[in-house]
């Protein structure tokens, strides 16, 4: 198989015409720069969730996802989906439900985020009395994502897409964060990435609902007024801010082993307490 593109933590690979093979890494990244030191299982566990989710949620209809089996080279078993080529849409479709990340300056800033205004006085943390689509372009390799408002989306694609893509992304976002409210997780933000298929129609590609493409939040730890406790790289990115000394600028250090071993475990928790699902690694089943 032709590699074509290698990401901070995934290969794609082309099958044939119409089919990839998206293969996830344990790479792992913070601050936009990829760690020398990988997280043991977590290509399988983000591609394990990716796939439930595509399984269970309506609004996630029509997506890419064609088998996570058969197809897939013995090799890649367990991290890697065999999906169906897309020509990608160059938009980053963020949903927010909660106010966190880049979202927090821009509000503090403009009292919105994309050019959706948002009531006054919102913290850190803080529900938003409705979800909202907050766009970003997507970013060359090294550089930040830009978030923009729905006219730069519509500029870019089409009125008629830009309207898909903002109605399909908060419709998975109400529907996924309900699944996960349901497990004590808030699904504070997420992103999804959309492409069209020969046909022109629209279809959900990427991974989603994985800890790399969300926010989740522990339900129990919420405290609105600063930033929350996460799912998947707290333990990174407090070693990396309070005690590796790192700037932030590549490379970044090797992580220690009791923060490679509690990484591990948040992202297999994650999955285990979504799905209801016990994590077998792919050694243990086959
Ligand atoms: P990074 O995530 O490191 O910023 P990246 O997004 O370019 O870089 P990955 O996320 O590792 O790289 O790789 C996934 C790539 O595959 C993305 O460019 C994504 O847009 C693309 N992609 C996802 N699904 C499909 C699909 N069905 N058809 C074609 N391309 C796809
Ligand atoms: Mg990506």
């Amino acid at each position: 198989m032709r590699l074509l593109a290698s990401g901070k933590v995934r290969e794609l690979y082309e099958v044939d015409g119409e089919r990839l093979l998206m293969v996830a890494s344990d790479r792992i990244s913070a601050y936009d720069v990829v760690l020398p030191t990988a997280i043991p299982d977590k290509g399988a566990v983000l591609t394990a969730l990716s796939g439930w989710w595509f399984g269970r949620l309506a609004a996630a209809q029509p997506h890419h996802l064609v088998s996570a089996v058969a197809g897939v080279p013995e090799e890649f078993r367990g991290r890697a989906m065999l999906v169906r080529r897309l020509s990608m849409l160059p938009v980053e479709c963020v949903a927010r439900g909660y106010l966190a990340g880049s979202a927090v300056a821009e509000y503090a800033e403009t009292g919105g985020v994309c050019g959706v205004q948002l009531e006054a006085g919102l913290r850190d943390g803080d529900r938003l009395s409705e979800p909202i689509f907050t766009p970003a372009t997507k970013a060359a390799a090294g550089e930040h994502d830009e978030n923009v408002a729905f006219d730069r989306v519509v500029a870019a694609v089409g009125g008629e897409l830009a309207e898909g893509l903002r109605d399909r992304t908060l419709a998975i976002y109400a529907e996924a964060a309900a699944v996960a409210e349901r497990s004590r997780i808030l699904l504070a933000d997420t992103k999804f990435e959309f492409g069209t298929d020969s046909g022109g129609a629209l279809v959900l590609g990427d991974e989603v609902l994985t800890p790399d493409s969300s926010r989740f939040w522990p339900a129990e730890e919420w405290r609105p007024g600063g930033a929350q406790p996460s799912y998947d790289k707290q333990f990174v990115r407090d070693w990396l801010t309070h005690e590796s000394g790192w700037d932030r600028r590549p490379p970044a250090p090797q992580l220690p082993d009791d923060v490679v071993t509690a990484t591990r475990r948040r992202y297999v928790q994650a999955y285990e307490q979504l799905t209801g699902l016990r994590f077998a690694d792919w050694s243990e089943v086959s």
